[in-house]
């Protein structure tokens, strides 16, 4: 670690850190809430009660029934078990799945898996903003398609889906629909009824909550086969003695985070755009991805022709400056980012991405040392580049 510089924390997409008043709700939970919700003494019914009143306030926050609130062990558990468990539990109807290309793995994966095991997935392809077309959504769907699921907002790029629109499309054809809502919970308004969506996953540390928990909201009276076999636990849906503190948690985090929500939202979409102006007037050779304007509030996202996101994102790393590139983020690989190649980027340019996300806390002193930074950065990458070299020679 390098302790002579702040460090600057621009990868609010990847995780936040918990809000001081979560952690003090969950040390409250685990200091004196030792009980195990499913026991019928006064410790276990004080451990069910607190863990009812957390799925209460999630409800609450989301427009969604109490009992539509499912905990889970992760964002990733909740995209995992929407789309396994609803195909599993529905394929008498039907084997067909429509997703697009720009998921996280989170989804993308399920569905490979899926495919291996007798469905047929389609991946719809978006355009170079990000955004999947409604046409294209309606032109997929056939007689035998059960499940769509499109997320809310990119985690790389931040383009925000139609989501109320897919949802209504859905309805119409009687297809059920699942959005991954892991980015926008916390950084967008959601309200479950309004949306029309029938599963909707989140996560609690992409709110300032802790890491290990998430939720899957299921519509009342959805059928979806149980990920998780064994107790009673979540109604039968997912097994597993209840993660009080994690959930308690959860719960506090997205009450923060909806707390005067449009005002943040504001104050991060300034900060963003400032930002985004002084990396196109400060550096040459650049391209700016995502949409314009349908955009999570915190999301930046460049490429920087002629360097690689990876010797980038480590010499910011010696600047105190926690970035991420859309390559490499899971496995190591050195892969371009599947979104960025669904966007049309081309990947000797996919490679040199770098994505900055904000927080409500980021200040426009850090805003200028990072511009500051990364304009010398990529000047001295570049230098060093034979690309950049056999460019200069061409023009
Ligand atoms: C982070 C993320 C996930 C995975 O959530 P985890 O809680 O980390 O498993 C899924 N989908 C999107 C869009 C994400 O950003």
């Amino acid at each position: 670690m390098n302790h002579s510089k702040p460090t600057i924390y621009l990868d609010n997409a990847a995780t936040t850190p918990m809000h001081p008043q979560v952690i003090s709700a969950m040390t409250e939970v685990m200091t004196s809430v030792y009980g195990n919700a499913s026991s019928v003494y006064s410790v276990g019914r004080i451990a069910k009660a607190k863990l009812e009143e957390a799925r209460e306030s999630v409800a609450k926050c989301l427009n969604c029934l109490p009992r539509e609130v499912f905990f889970t062990g992760c964002g990733s558990e909740a995209d995992n078990w929407a789309i396994k468990g609803y195909a599993m539990a529905n394929k008498a109807k039907g084997n067909h799945i429509i997703t697009t290309q720009i998921e996280h793995h989170a989804v993308l994966h399920p569905c490979e898996y899926l495919e291996k095991n007798g469905f047929e997935v389609t991946y719809l392809p978006v355009d170079e903003t990000g955004l999947v077309s409604l046409e294209d959504v309606k032109n997929a769907i056939k007689d035998t398609t059960i499940l769509i699921s499109v997320m809310y907002a990119n985690n790389e790029v931040g383009t925000i889906e139609p989501i109320r629109e897919i949802a209504r499309i859905a309805k119409e054809k009687g297809v059920c629909m699942h959005t991954d809502a892991v980015q926008a919970v916390g950084a967008e308004p959601i309200d479950f009824q309004d949306l029309g969506v029938d599963m909707l996953s989140l996560s609690a540390h992409k709110f300032n909550g802790p890491k290990g928990v998430g939720a899957l909201i299921v519509r009342k009276g959805l059928k979806i086969e149980p990920f998780m076999h064994g107790g009673a636990q979540e109604r039968s849906k997912r097994a597993g003695t209840e993660n009080l503190a994690g959930i308690t948690g959860l719960a506090k985090a997205l009450e923060l985070a909806v707390d005067n929500l449009p005002e943040k939202q504001t104050k991060i979409r300034e900060m963003r755009d400032y930002l985004i102006s002084e990396i196109q007037t400060n550096i040459p050779h650049i391209k700016f991805n995502g949409h314009p304007t349908r955009r999570l509030a915190n999301n930046v996202n460049f490429c920087f022709r002629y360097i690689e996101g990876e010797s980038l994102l480590l010499m910011l790393d010696l600047n105190g400056i926690c970035a991420s590139s859309g390559s490499a983020c899971t496995s190591g690989s050195l892969d371009p980012s599947h979104v960025l190649l669904a966007l049309g980027l081309p990947h000797e340019i996919a490679h040199g991405s770098l994505r900055l996300t904000l927080s409500s806390n980021t200040t426009k002193e850090e805003i200028d040392y990072t511009v500051s930074r990364l304009k010398e950065i990529v000047h001295r990458l570049r230098l060093m580049s034979p690309i950049y070299d056999m460019s200069l020679e061409e023009q």
